[in-house]
Formats: structure tokens, C-alpha cells, sequence
């Protein structure tokens, strides 16, 4: 066995943390390869309910190593008060490290994030404000930091000048606000530096060692495909690539030991933040759908914001497979459903006069009309049914479709928050 991504196929919170959480039982290392804390996971377990952010959804089991890639970035003070708040809630101190290469979030993209989506104003993208745009930004423009950095204080120094400088401009004359000094912030980072250390080695070498002790690796994506900023709905993505083959890169492992790819598909479609959502719901079927989902409602788990809700969508998912490379399929939340007489999904797309399986290009996405199919519901909590063939005939329709339509054999369901609510197929 290889290394098992386990990523999302739509527009994120499709319960990968509940799926990496049952999995990681079989793992030696779970690894985080993009984003920072601007998402969250649920996790529900023994130890009680918990959001993560920046960990890897392995630490709730000491025997596993918990990585922060290279791709992903490292808001220090996010990560050691999530760490805290673990060890304070009970869990056993989990084993954490950190890339001497990841970059850094910095206070000052924090600043930038929140002052450009004020400027935007109603044009805004709904960012999380936790500065995730500014810090790729500058990684690419060069003006990161890497955790490295931190323990060399006069590359430190040039680093945050040279970052600095221009954004300073932008502070004084664009957003009207005060300019932040490269000296105010050494103390801080030094410090910040100094508590993050013991979690700090080349994890890349780590996981080359790992993989040729044949040790277990879970890749663990944060949003979903539809969010990739070349595959999704551009301008309207995450700033870095939640899909599996970036994982190689921001994991550090290499690409041919990825076998397995699991996209986390969700039976009813959810969206954070602003973008075109093809099956979007309004007025009481949202509401409705809204608070019944999830474990306790569609709230965002990083920021508390009702989630945007739909109907399953065929189109958007079949691709979110495809980018993804999905090898299987683990279809979650179906027990949400059961409320319902009869279910919606979407099997095409509308634009214009064509009516089309293909997802389009975002320029296109605005017009199109979902074309829906209805299936009958099953109006039954199937939240403890644990073999396939035990769910109702109408939900074993709904998933036979949902694996027809996608093209991707569906393995695992979910039906339900924890642990073990689960249908191996
Ligand atoms: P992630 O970002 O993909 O890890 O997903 P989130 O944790 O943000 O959102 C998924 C939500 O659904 C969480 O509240 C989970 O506890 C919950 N959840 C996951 N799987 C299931 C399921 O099969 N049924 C129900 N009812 N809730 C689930
Ligand atoms: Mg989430």
C-alpha cells in the first residue's frame, strides 16, 4: 500500500475530516498539503466535537504523525493555540511537525485581507480574513517567509523589508491605513519561532524515509475541487490547490506513490462564500435543507456563516471527480435526506439552448440552469443502518444513481457525524 489521498470533490465541508478521522486508524502519518486555517474540519469522537483548522485530523490517535506540508500555510499562532486547546480539552499530546519549508502567515496579511475586502465592499469574495490570499500572493510574488527563516534573524530581517516595502504604499495611500515596521514584528516572530521549534524538521526527508518503510500515509485536502484556483470557479477559488495530484507537491512525496484517491462527495451540495452555485436553493427548501444538515446544521466550522445549500449536483461532481483522479467515492451526510417525500438532483446542465453533462467554463457557469431529475425519498433515519443492503430500496437507488452519474464506484457511506456511522461497499 501507497499513500491515500483523501480529498473533496465539490466545494468543500463534505466531511473529509470525519472520513480522515475513521481512517487515520490504519495510518502512520497524515499529512496537510495546502491552505491554512481558513477552513475547517469536524471531527466528532470520544474525546468530544471538535473544529480543526491547521492540524491534521490524525491527532486524536498518538500513535500517528500529524504533518504540516511544505504547501501549507503556517499561521504559528493559530496552530499552537488549536494545539493547546486540544492537550486543554484532554486529548493526549499529539505528534506534530511542521516543514522548515512551509511559509508563514504573516501579521500583515491578516491586515491585507481584511482592508482589501472592506475596500471591495459589496464586491467582496467572502474571504475567511485569515490572510490566505496575501500569503500566496506573496509566496509567488517571492516575498514569503519559511519557517526556516525565523531562526536566522538577519535573513529574517530582509525578508520583511522586502515584503514590506511595497505593501506600505498600499497601506498609506490605498487603504488610508497605518504602515507596518519590519523592526515592530522581530520580537514577535522570534518568539512565535522559538515555541514552534520542536515542531520543526525537513518533513519531506520524513515522509521519503516513511514511504520506503512501506509506513502508511493519508494526504488530507482542505475545500474541494471546485475551489482549485486553475480547475474551479475562477475568481472565486481557494488560493492554493486542493486537488490530489497537488498533494505531491505540498505533501513532499512523490507522485507515482499516490494510489489511491479518495473524493469526499457530499449527497446534497453545501458552499461557502460567494461564486456561481448552479443548484442552489432560496426561501424555506434551504432553510429546511440548511438546518437539518450536517451534524448540528450548515454552519461554517472556521466561521459560524449559514452555508449556502442545494441539491446534489451531478455535473459539478463528476468533474470534481475527474480533476480530482478519484479511484473511489465516499458519499456522506446521505442520512440528511430522509426528510424528504421525493429528492432533486441535478443531472445537466442548461445554457442557453444546450443542455450538457459537461461542466463549463466559469464564464458560462452564471447562466446556466440545473436540469433535475426526481427520485423518490426514503422518510426514514437511516443513521444506523451499517450494510448496504439494509438501507432502504430508495436510498439504495439514490446512491446507485449518484455512482451512475458520477462515474466513480462509491465505496464508503456515511450516515451520520461519528465514527462508525459508516457502509463499507
Ligand atoms: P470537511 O471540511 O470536509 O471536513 O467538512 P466539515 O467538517 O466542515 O463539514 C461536514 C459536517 O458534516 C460536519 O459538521 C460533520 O460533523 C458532519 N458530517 C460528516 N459526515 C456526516 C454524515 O454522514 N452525516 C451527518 N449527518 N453529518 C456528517
Ligand atoms: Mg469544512
Amino acid at each position: 500500500m501507497g499513500v491515500t489521498a483523501i480529498v473533496g470533490a465539490n466545494w468543500g465541508d463534505e466531511g473529509k475530516g470525519k472520513m480522515t478521522d475513521m481512517l487515520v486508524q490504519h495510518a502512520d502519518f497524515v499529512v496537510r498539503f495546502q491552505g491554512g486555517n481558513n477552513a475547517g474540519h469536524t471531527i466528532i469522537n470520544s474525546y468530544g466535537k471538535f473544529a480543526l483548522h491547521l492540524l491534521p485530523s490524525g491527532v486524536f490517535y498518538p500513535s500517528v504523525i500529524n504533518v504540516l506540508g511544505p504547501g501549507v500555510a503556517v499561521n504559528i499562532r493559530a496552530l499552537l493555540d488549536e494545539y493547546e486547546q486540544l492537550v486543554g480539552s484532554g486529548v493526549p499530546a499529539p505528534d506534530v511537525r511542521v516543514s522548515s519549508r512551509a511559509q508563514v502567515v504573516m501579521p500583515y496579511h491578516l491586515l491585507m485581507d481584511v482592508y482589501e475586502e472592506e475596500r471591495l465592499g459589496a464586491r467582496q469574495f467572502g474571504s475567511t480574513k485569515t490572510g490566505i490570499a496575501p500569503f500566496y500572493g506573496d509566496k509567488y510574488l517571492k516575498l514569503g517567509v519559511q519557517v526556516s527563516d525565523l531562526f536566522d534573524e538577519a535573513r529574517l530581517y530582509d525578508r520583511l523589508c522586502r515584503a514590506l516595502e511595497s505593501k506600505n504604499v498600499l497601506f498609506r495611500h490605498l487603504y488610508r491605513m497605518p504602515t507596518v515596521e519590519p523592526e515592530s514584528l522581530m520580537q514577535e516572530l522570534s518568539n512565535l519561532g522559538e515555541r514552534l521549534r520542536p515542531f520543526v524538521c525537513d518533513t519531506t526527508v520524513l515522509l521519503h524515509n516513511a514511504l520506503s518503510q512501506a509506513k502508511q500515509v493519508l494526504l488530507e485536502g482542505q475545500l474541494g475541487a471546485l475551489r482549485d484556483p486553475d480547475h474551479g470557479i475562477y475568481p472565486y477559488p481557494t488560493s492554493s490547490s486542493p486537488l490530489a495530484g497537488f498533494a505531491s507537491v505540498g505533501a513532499g512525496v512523490p507522485p507515482h506513490k499516490i494510489d489511491t484517491v479518495i473524493a469526499v462527495v457530499k449527497a446534497y451540495s453545501s458552499c461557502v462564500g460567494a461564486g456561481p452555485f448552479v443548484t442552489e436553493l432560496q426561501g424555506s427548501e434551504a432553510h429546511e435543507l440548511r438546518s437539518r444538515g450536517g451534524d448540528s446544521g450548515e454552519y461554517g466550522a472556521t466561521t459560524g456563516r449559514p452555508r449556502r445549500v442545494g441539491w446534489f449536483d451531478a455535473v459539478a461532481t463528476r468533474y470534481g471527480c475527474m480533476v480530482q483522479g478519484a479511484t473511489e467515492v465516499a458519499l456522506t451526510l446521505l442520512d440528511v435526506l430522509g426528510y424528504l417525500d421525493e429528492i432533486p438532483v441535478c443531472t445537466h446542465y442548461r445554457i442557453d439552448r444546450d443542455v450538457t453533462q459537461q461542466f463549463p467554463v466559469p464564464s458560462l457557469l452564471d447562466t446556466a440552469q440545473p436540469v433535475l431529475e426526481v427520485l423518490p425519498g426514503w422518510k426514514q433515519d437511516i443513521s444506523r443502518v451499517r450494510e448496504f443492503s439494509d438501507l432502504p430500496k430508495a436510498a439504495q437507488r439514490y446512491v446507485e444513481t449518484v455512482e451512475q452519474l458520477v462515474g466513480v464506484p462509491i465505496r464508503w457511506i456515511s450516515v451520520g457525524s461519528s465514527r462508525d456511522a459508516i457502509i463499507r461497499r
